[in-house]
């Protein structure tokens, strides 16, 4: 018998078939919660930390109390791993403010509503890494505080549904004036005139955890790191790259129909990855 994949709800684990939340959870009501997705190797995890901290900031940033410290979720992290099949997972956790009859203004203190569940790590295809991923652009519909990693991505599912019907992997998220600014589930870098180019985290784009460690592998590489508004048009643009806890780094050769650059994973991009991947191993190695 394959073993049951188990949730935490609020105060204990169940079967994830028996999990469930009430109807009138704000989370279902109004999208009014924050979530993550931690990357775990073998038991040894990729910057929880830095996670759990970006849930604190964004509960903090919709006013909603974390219900567990972050020692305690780092417990419970770790036992969710470990009541699950998984050798590499992905660990989804969810913070809502929870159960109230609906309406907009809640006036009373309520408990947020805490969910973890654990899924097995998808990782881009030996093809795809190959080839390199591709993508379209959209002008930005979501929200004006993409900073918050906040559940509302209708605006994300609808880029994704986009970039599934064009048979590509990604939509890249223009602002007003054509700078790229990040991907629905993605950051995304470019490579101009040799200098890893990204957006600067402001309310336009997440600050990803993946981010943070593919600017600290390029400088370690001798890659100088700029973060600035860039668009897809720019002279000396060579190479394109997204980030992600479940892509690490993947290279993006097409964009829009059109090639980038040569049209295949170019050497920053790969020595960022393969120094990345270096640091996984590392981390599944010694945990
Ligand atoms: N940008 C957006 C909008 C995202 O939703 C995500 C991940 O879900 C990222 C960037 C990448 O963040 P991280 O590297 O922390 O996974």
């Amino acid at each position: 018998m394959t073993q049951p994949l188990m949730a935490y709800v609020n105060n204990g684990f169940v079967p994830l078939d028996e999990a469930c939340i009430h109807i009138e959870d704000r989370g279902f009501q109004f999208a009014d919660g924050v979530y993550e997705v931690v990357a775990c190797f073998g038991g040894a995890y990729l910057d929880l930390m830095p996670h759990l901290q970006r849930l604190q900031r964004s509960c903090e940033a919709i006013a909603i109390d974390l219900p567990k410290s972050l020692v305690e979720l780092q417990a419970l992290v770790q036992q969710a791993y470990e009541k699950n099949p998984f050798e590499d997972a992905m660990v989804y956790i969810q913070v809502t403010r929870g159960v109230a009859p609906r309406a907009h203004v809640v006036n009373h203190a309520m408990t947020p509503t805490l969910v973890i569940t654990v899924r097995e790590l998808p990782k881009p295809s030996d093809e795809k890494l190959q080839t390199g991923a591709k993508a379209i652009t959209m002008q930005d519909i979501r929200w004006k505080h993409c900073e918050i990693k906040s559940i509302a991505l209708l605006a994300s599912v609808m880029g994704k549904q986009e970039a599934v019907k064009q048979g590509v992997d990604e939509t890249f998220w223009l602002d007003e004036q054509g700078h790229v600014l990040e991907g629905c589930a993605t950051n995304v870098f470019a490579i101009i005139n040799g200098v890893l180019t990204t957006h600067p985290l402001d309310h336009q784009v997440l600050g990803g955890i993946t981010r943070t460690m593919a600017m600290d592998v390029a400088k370690l590489a001798g890659i100088t790191t700029e973060e600035r508004p860039w668009k897809l048009n720019e002279k000396g643009l060579t190479e394109c790259m997204m980030s992600s806890t479940t892509n690490a780094i993947l290279p993006i050769c097409h964009i829009d129909g059109k090639a980038v650059g040569a049209g295949k994973p170019g050497q920053h991009t790969l020595n960022i990855r393969t120094m990345m991947l270096e640091k996984i191993d590392a981390l599944r190695a010694h945990g």
